[in-house]
């Protein structure tokens, strides 16, 4: 889906972009202008011609519609439940391109929907009869130092790690290895490392983005374009084309405990969730542990990276002791251990949303036995609990990002598989209905990576008080709100 173009299909692709070269004029581009002046004036011009002379080749931007071959590949993502169909897809190869095709969308009176990985759990990287943005061409790594890197917006897990472990280095970031890092980031991220160092975007140093103004901002000069990216910058305010980052020492090794429970009723599985919520409230920070309820079966992961594991294990006894199948593994090699969670490469019919964020199970036991019974009533219904918590409530951390929800170390997500888009409509019901009873309980915030169309006042559920600020930000970088979708931030 967005894998690098072979240099015959590039050469193809450039065969079919329309002219080559291409300029646009400008007039008048007030360069002496200050830049407040600036900025308040393209607060209150729209008019496309303020890019000065943009010049730009098919090696920047290629423009495909919908009769062109690459078309239906380009546009599609990782959900096969959508098939939203763009006018214009502007398949970008430089931050100069990515420019051009902000442009176009101005010319073409076209909404922008922008794509790096394709994940997006709601499709919002792909909008119906928008201009869609494909950056799947960006995806460099370009180290600064042995610390710092630079990372294009398209560059997907598994290659960030794939380069970061022979270096010995890491950022905390998610498990699955073709999502994007851009949505990633922009909207949170977590992971194995994040009790350590923090959500993915609180590892972010600088953003380079194209505004709604066609306009390249750099968070070294805009400190308050980092702060809205780190957890509010999913689409919102322009192009995210580099992210800088600074990594972490990579630990050696990696051991995960996998505990199974099966056929369980609801005495054993409030037993059992209760015995996890304990245990969880106190792990240490190179810990992780998951509680995943599909079918009957309940699944409990445990990961920790710091040596002495076997130590480690005497920690969680009550969950051993109640398991009916236990399957350690030791000391892994961290790049093996992370493939195994790299998960299907191939799109699928899904629907994910997250479940709310939790203080602790007080906020959702009354319901808990209508959850269990309602997820074990359809099969292909996963109920998942991961914990955050840990460094992610950082003070600094907080103070630093738009990301509101620090206080909550638990973070739940409603899953659903199937294989037939027929079967959608029963799954979508049942998914309903569930997430009804967690917004019955009085659950509202909700992480802005696991987005579900039907969340009212989704604008606190994923911002919190911050989404007054992140909405003077929009005005400013896209006052036209080019960048919109469903659940995009509007301007104030
Ligand atoms: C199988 C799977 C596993 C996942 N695992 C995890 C996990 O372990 N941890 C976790 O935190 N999350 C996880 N997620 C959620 C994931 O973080 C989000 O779906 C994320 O937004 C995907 O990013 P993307 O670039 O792949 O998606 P896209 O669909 O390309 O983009 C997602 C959103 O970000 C915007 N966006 C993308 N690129 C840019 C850009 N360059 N500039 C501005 N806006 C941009 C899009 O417009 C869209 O709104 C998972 C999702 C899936 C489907």
């Amino acid at each position: 889906m967005n894998k690098k173009l072979s240099k015959r299909e590039f050469l193809k692709l450039a065969g079919m972009s329309s002219l080559g070269l291409i300029f646009w004029q400008c007039y008048d581009a007030k360069k002496e202008e200050t830049k407040n002046e600036v900025a308040e004036d393209l607060e209150n011009n729209s008019n496309p011609a303020h890019i000065e002379k943009l010049e730009f080749s098919d090696q920047d931007v290629q423009f495909l519609t919908r009769n062109d071959e690459k078309f239906d590949e380009l546009r599609k993502g990782f959900n096969k439940r959508f098939d939203n169909l763009p006018k214009i897809v502007a398949l970008c190869f430089t931050t100069k391109g990515v420019q051009a095709a902000v442009q176009k969308a101005k010319e073409e009176k076209l909404k922008i929907s922008v794509k790096s990985g394709g994940h997006s759990f709601e499709a919002f990287s792909s909008s119906s009869d928008s201009l869609l943005i494909n950056l799947s061409q960006m995806n460099q790594i370009n180290w600064l130092d042995d610390e710092k890197v630079v990372l294009q917006p398209a560059c997907l897990l598994q290659e960030i790690y794939a380069d970061f472990l022979p270096k010995k280095r890491i950022i905390p970031a998610g498990s699955c290895g073709t999502v994007g890092i851009a949505g990633l980031a922009l909207g949170g991220g977590y992971g194995f490392f994040s009790r350590k160092y923090g959500l993915t975007c609180d590892n972010l140093t600088r953003i380079q983005l194209v505004d709604g103004n066609g306009e390249i901002q750099n968070s070294d000069e805009n400190p308050e374009l980092l702060w809205a990216c780190r957890g509010g910058g999913n689409g919102n305010f322009g192009v995210v084309t580099e992210l800088e980052f600074k990594t972490h020492p990579a630990p050696d090794s990696f051991s995960s405990y996998r505990l199974k429970y099966r056929n369980l009723n609801v005495d054993r599985f409030m037993e059992l969730i209760r015995a996890w919520f304990s245990y969880t409230s106190d792990l240490r920070k190179e810990a992780f542990s998951a509680f995943v309820l599909n079918g009957k079966t309940l699944t409990v992961l445990i990961t920790n990276y710091q040596k002495n594991s076997r130590e480690f294990e005497s920690s969680f006894a009550e969950l051993r002791n109640l398991a009916d199948e236990y399957k350690p593994t030791y000391n892994q090699n961290l790049a093996a251990a992370l493939k195994r969670y790299y998960g299907r490469r191939e799109p699928l019919y899904f629907k994910n949303a997250s479940a709310g964020l939790y203080k602790g199970i007080q906020d959702i036991e009354e319901i808990l036995p209508q959850v269990f019974e309602k997820v074990i009533s359809k099969s292909g219904m996963i109920y998942q609990i991961n914990t955050l918590g840990g460094e992610i409530n950082n003070l600094e951390f907080e103070k630093n990002s738009a990301y509101p929800h620090r206080s909550f170390p638990y973070l739940s997500e409603l899953q659903s598989y199937w294989d037939n888009a027929s079967q959608g409509k029963s799954f979508l019901e049942k998914f309903e209905e569930i997430q009804q009873l967690f917004h019955n309980a009085g659950i509202s915030a909700q992480y802005r990576n696991y987005p579900d169309i039907n969340f009212p006042n989704w604008e606190t559920a994923y911002f919190g008080k911050n989404y007054g600020k992140l909405q003077q930000i929009k005005s400013q970088l896209d006052p036209e709100d080019l960048f919109h979708f469903e659940q995009s931030v509007r301007k104030s």
